[in-house]
Order: structure tokens, then sequence, then C-alpha cells
């Protein structure tokens, strides 16, 4: 656990100033789910070193939260792309150790979500890649997540899931270099809910115990990832209601 003094500090060096977010449908959003799946979300998950060993209120909040956006979303049938961390068994994804197998439990949405798979306005997308924009690559160069965003006429998304610092932030990352290049229209802004996103915690001393681990702070980087995708131009906003 990293002291709160050391959280107060890197809050005090990297202040964050969080907007809110009024979704009232004059402006199609689009909802971007980033692996909410069991081996990063659920107690016990066996292989994945990012599933929680036991109940974690950052990793709970953040499903929380997309399940209450994502009911949100499917009752006025505006779009959302959801990302399914999805490893062939064979294909390691270094640095991380094998996780979320493909045809495993690891790799679905959490208890709370699956309902999504049944959803008409819900894009379920596996990905075997950290960069879920590189992981909507199609093998003929186009690209599911920019075909979604342009058929559905996205203007903003609206991006939670785990982990902040990772996957989120990569896919964010991306997803402001292609707009700046114009490769994403009509889209124009991206924005994270801090409260929508979770990451990892493996502390100093959990890591110096495991070889090769690197230190993971959960609270520090949480704020880290946040603080970056800003840094990029992504909005990041603390608080998310529905206008309507
Ligand atoms: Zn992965």
């Amino acid at each position: 656990m990293v002291s709160p003094l050391a959280i107060q500090v890197l809050q005090n060096e990297l202040p964050l100033e969080q907007e809110n977010l009024l979704l009232s449908g004059e402006v199609m959003t689009g909802l971007v789910l980033v692996d909410i799946v069991n081996g990063f979300c659920t107690v016990g998950s066996v292989l994945s070193v990012i599933a929680p060993q036991a109940p974690d209120a950052q990793i709970a909040g953040m499903v929380d939260e997309s399940v209450r956006l994502a009911r949100g979303f499917c009752e006025k049938r505006w779009p959302i792309y959801a990302f399914l961390n999805t490893h062939h068994p064979d294909v390691p994804e270094p640095p991380y150790p094998p996780h979320c197998i493909a045809g495993t439990d690891e790799s679905k949405l959490v208890p709370s979500l699956q309902w999504l798979e049944n959803e008409p306005n819900v894009t379920l997308r596996c990905k075997d890649c950290i960069d879920g924009f590189i992981g909507s690559l199609e093998k003929d160069g186009t690209n599911a997540f920019v075909d979604w965003v342009k058929t559905n006429g996205i203007k903003a998304i609206l991006v939670v899931g785990i982990c902040t610092d990772i996957c989120v932030l990569d896919f964010v990352c991306s997803a402001l270099s292609a707009r700046n290049r114009e490769l994403i229209s009509p889209l124009e802004d991206v924005v994270v809910y801090s409260r929508g996103c979770a990451t990892f915690d493996l502390p100093v001393d959990v890591a110096s115990n495991m070889k090769g681990a690197l230190v993971h702070p959960q609270d520090l980087m949480h704020h880290v990832g946040l603080y970056m995708a800003k840094g990029r131009g992504a909005k990041v906003v603390l608080e998310v209601v529905f206008g309507i």
C-alpha cells in the first residue's frame, strides 16, 4: 500500500483538473469499454497478474460505473464498442505472463456486463494486443474502430475500463493521434472517465519478491495514466450524467 503522503505529493506535483460530462444526446457519443473481462477484474482469476487477489475498491468501482453507463447507453440505443482482451495460448504478449486465453472465462466480459453480448447497439472486439486501436486493424488494412466511429457518426468517445495507464492510455493516445491526422472522421473528442477506469496493484513490497516484476502501485499509476491521457489531449472527467 502506497502511503497517502506519496499520493498527496504526486497530486500536488501533477495536479489533474477534471471536468464533468453531461450526456444530452446533442453530441453523438460512443462508449468504449476497455477489457472489462474476468481475467483483469474478477477476484481469483488464475492466470492473470492483473486480476485482484482480494476485493479491490478501485476495480469494483470501475465495473459499477461501466455497468451504469452501459445501461444508459443501451436504453438510448447509443453505440458501444467493447474490447475483450483475448490471446491464443501459443502467442505470448511480452512483457506480460499468459492471460485472458481465448475460450476461457478470463477473456469474457465480467458477469455484470455479459448481457451486453446480446444488445444490438454493442460491437464486441477481441484484441490480442495492448493498444485497442492496433487491435482493431483487420487483415485488409481497414480498422474496425474507425469504421464504427464513421458508421455511427460518433463525435466523442467516452472511454472506461482497465488498465488506466496501459490499455486505456495506449488506446486513447492512438485515437488522439489518428484524430489529429484526420483518420477518424467525424471524431472530435476523446473523453476518459476517471471513476470508470482502474488499474492493478503491485506495490513495491510485493514486487520485490517477484522475479522481474515491475513495481506498479495502483493509486499512483491510475493518476499517472489519467494525467498522461490529459497531456495528450484527452478530456478527463470526474462525473458523467445522463441529461434527459
Ligand atoms: Zn493482453
